[in-house]
């Protein structure tokens, strides 16, 4: 690992005066000085620059003498860091204005003073105008006007070097045209943007009107700007070899010191953003697509459980007409296959809910011996056929009252107890709760599923818990959609608990799961009678409103309540306000209530009722009517005034006996 030591060090001003560092070695402390490159062919003329920079109070600078002006450039070409230079304009290979402007266009950040004769003053002050910092002329300046000079050469060679620094980290590149001398000059940024290698690509203005030249968007850009004088901002796509590249562009004029116009621009490579940004809507598509898929599925499954509810409604009527026994049993198939489909269809509808994590968990006091006993009691007819026994044993230190969601428990025990007995033929299917750990508050409680049936190869076992995987078995089918055990799950870990399985091909499987709980404080609330020895008869007639929309599940309804009791009335009201109207008009006992229908739904209406009747109307019972896979969306029955609620389809008996618990409270008996 690599390890960094910070030091305070002095600056090299606390060092004593006068200490002398030109040609001092580069790696020694404090030897920070700054490179000067004096372009001058007269050696005495180079030589009196020496003393006078010596005399001066500039003490860490170092002269680097080239006596032509390809010398020079040579250096400059290798070596970006030169502080200034100090410019001769009559040398061996070049002479007089001509000198500065070669060197300028090729180094247009270099920091230039021009030294001139005493006879060409006039000269300098043009090579100021043509982009040399300054001037200074020969046999007229003193070491004070040459420190000051350079002290704002290296000032502002400093400067330019945070500028880059900054823009390196910024990726950002700017860049500059002087319209009037045609001179454009770009940071090194905009090289690297571009993929190029700053210093050994430059390119001057001439270059720039190549239409094949990298840089010639900027001309394109600088035309704009000076034909429209407004500043341009632009997003360019950019293809060059293996570069492909999103950049953003900004233009606008300047004013230089002179008042001269100047174009100023800016790039920006953008294309991670882009890129990131073209992630970002492709995210957003496949979600927008899994969305609209999972609306498609629930609206499906709804629209198909509507007449599944009336099949499997009717066909449980009709089984109680006279029939032949080769009817009944035609009739007993009919329900059964309508059975599977509506399970099928709730699986889906619910799978699709937990998928998006909507589930509201409801945490109540519960009997958890109780629901243990009635889920064996229900599981009974399941194993009907094979030689299982059931083993359940509770711990004793479980505690008999908890408080978690029961309705959620009994699912996941349903479905593990459910599939122990589908792919069991004989033996036990255990069902066991340990208690795991126990503070004064809460339990940790540990339930094991397990049977003595099939079993499940090693590598399947972690596949299983995914939404439809089901394992073939040559010999035999097995009924399923391979959606129980990951509605298990995700009901398992959305409430913070974990999920596992233990198996041996042959032998049998073992489903295990931690789920904690409150400790319950108070006695459960009464559970309402789901006993089949309910009192069927109230002695004397029952006023039914039943508001449903769907005309098929209106006769499933009517029927099986008169079949029932031979002095109901039942009045149909085909939507909120058409209930609301009949009720202004009749007096019922007790009101059935769909939740979704057309013109106002079942929450609507009941709402209207309760708050908006007057007291005798708003005092009737009212069940709401809801299908098994929307119990827990449609809980807030309770909220709008709901008295209970009954499940669709009818399990008859349930829906007698609430009907006679709530018209008997209601009497006050
Ligand atoms: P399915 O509705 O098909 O039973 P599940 O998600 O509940 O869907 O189960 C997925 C698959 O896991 C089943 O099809 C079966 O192959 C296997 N499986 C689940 N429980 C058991 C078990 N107790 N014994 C053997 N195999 C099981």
């Amino acid at each position: 690992m690599e390890s960094f030591l910070y030091q305070n060090v002095p600056p090299p001003e606390s060092l004593p005066e006068g200490t002398d560092y030109s040609g001092a070695d580069p790696i020694a402390p404090f030897a920070t000085y700054h490179k000067i490159l004096l372009i001058e062919d007269n050696p005495g003329d180079v030589r009196l620059v020496e003393l006078l920079l010596e005399e001066s109070d500039l003490l860490n600078c170092r002269i680097i003498n080239f006596g032509s002006l390809s010398e020079g450039m040579a250096a400059l070409e290798t070596d970006d860091d030169y502080s200034a230079v100090l410019l001769d304009l009559t040398l061996p290979d070049s002479r007089g204005f001509e000198t500065l402007e070669k060197l300028v266009s090729r180094f247009p950040e270099a920091n230039i003073i021009v030294m001139t004769g005493l006879a060409d003053k006039s000269l300098g002050i043009k090579a100021v105008k043509a982009g040399a910092q300054d001037f200074l002329v020969k046999g007229d300046f003193s070491s004070d006007l040459l420190a000051k000079s350079l002290r704002y050469s290296i000032e502002r060679n400093s400067i330019r070097k945070r500028l880059e620094e900054t823009q390196r980290m910024a990726h950002i590149g700017s860049w500059e045209f002087d319209p009037r001398t045609r001179q454009f000059s770009a940071s090194d940024e905009v090289y690297r943007i571009f993929g190029l290698t700053p210093h050994e690509t430059v390119f001057t203005y001439p270059d720039l009107e190549l239409a094949d030249c990298p840089f010639h968007i900027f001309k394109l850009i600088q035309d704009e700007v000076m034909r429209e004088h407004v500043p341009i901002k632009k997003d360019v796509e950019i293809k060059s070899g293996q570069h492909h590249l999103f950049m953003y562009i900004e233009c606008r004029q300047n004013k230089d010191t002179e008042n001269n116009l100047i174009l100023t621009g800016i790039v920006q490579n953008v294309t991670e953003r882009r890129q990131a940004e073209e992630l970002r809507k492709a995210r957003d598509v496949a979600e927008q697509s899994a969305k609209m898929k999972e609306q498609f599925i629930a609206s499906i499954s709804h629209e198909m459980r509507t007449p599944m509810n009336a099949i499997y409604g009717m066909s449980n009527l009709l089984s109680h007409t006279q029939l032949t026994d080769e009817q009944s049993s035609y009739i007993r198939s009919v329900k059964q296959s309508s059975e599977i489909l509506l399970g099928i269809i709730n699986d889906i509808l619910e799978i699709s809910t937990l998928q998006n994590g909507k589930i509201d968990f409801d945490y109540k006091d519960f009997d958890l011996h109780e629901l243990l006993h009635n889920l064996v009691n229900v599981m009974q007819y399941k194993k009907s056929e094979k030689a299982i026994t059931f083993d359940l044993q509770i711990d004793p230190t479980v505690p008999k009252i908890l408080n978690g969601d029961k309705l959620r428990l009994n699912q996941i025990l349903y479905n593990l107890v459910g599939n122990a007995i589908k792919f069991t033929d004989e033996g036990v299917v255990g069902i066991r709760v340990e208690n795991q750990r126990a503070t004064d508050e809460r339990v940790r409680l540990k339930f094991n599923i397990q049977d003595t049936g099939i079993g499940i190869p090693e590598d399947k076992l972690e596949a299983i818990f995914d939404t439809f995987t089901r394992i073939r078995h040559k010999d035999r089918i097995y009924e399923g959609t391979g959606l129980g055990l990951s509605i298990v799950k995700s009901l398992v870990t959305q409430q913070g608990g974990t999920i596992g399985v233990d198996s041996e091909v042959g032998k049998g499987s073992q489903f295990f799961f931690y789920l904690s709980f409150g400790k319950g404080s108070t006695a459960p609330a009464e559970a309402v009678a789901e006993s089949t020895d309910f009192e069927s008869h109230l002695g004397r007639p029952i006023r039914l409103l039943l508001v449903e929309d769907h005309k098929m599940n209106q006769l499933v309804a009517k029927k099986t309540l008169e079949r029932q009791w031979g002095d109901i009335s039942v009045t149909i009201a085909n939507n909120g306000q058409e209930a609301v109207d009949i009720l202004r008009e009749q007096t019922f006992d007790i009101i059935l209530m769909d939740l979704q229908m057309p013109v106002m739904d079942g929450y609507e209406t009941t709402a209207y009722i309760r708050k908006e009747m007057p007291p005798d109307i708003a005092a009737i019972p009212i069940l709401a009517m809801t299908a098994h896979a929307n119990i827990s969306k449609d809980e807030q029955f309770k909220s709008f005034g709901m008295n209970d609620f009954v499940l669709k389809p009818f399990e008859p008996k349930q829906l007698f006996s609430k009907i006679i618990q709530y018209i008997k409270k209601s009497d006050g008996l």
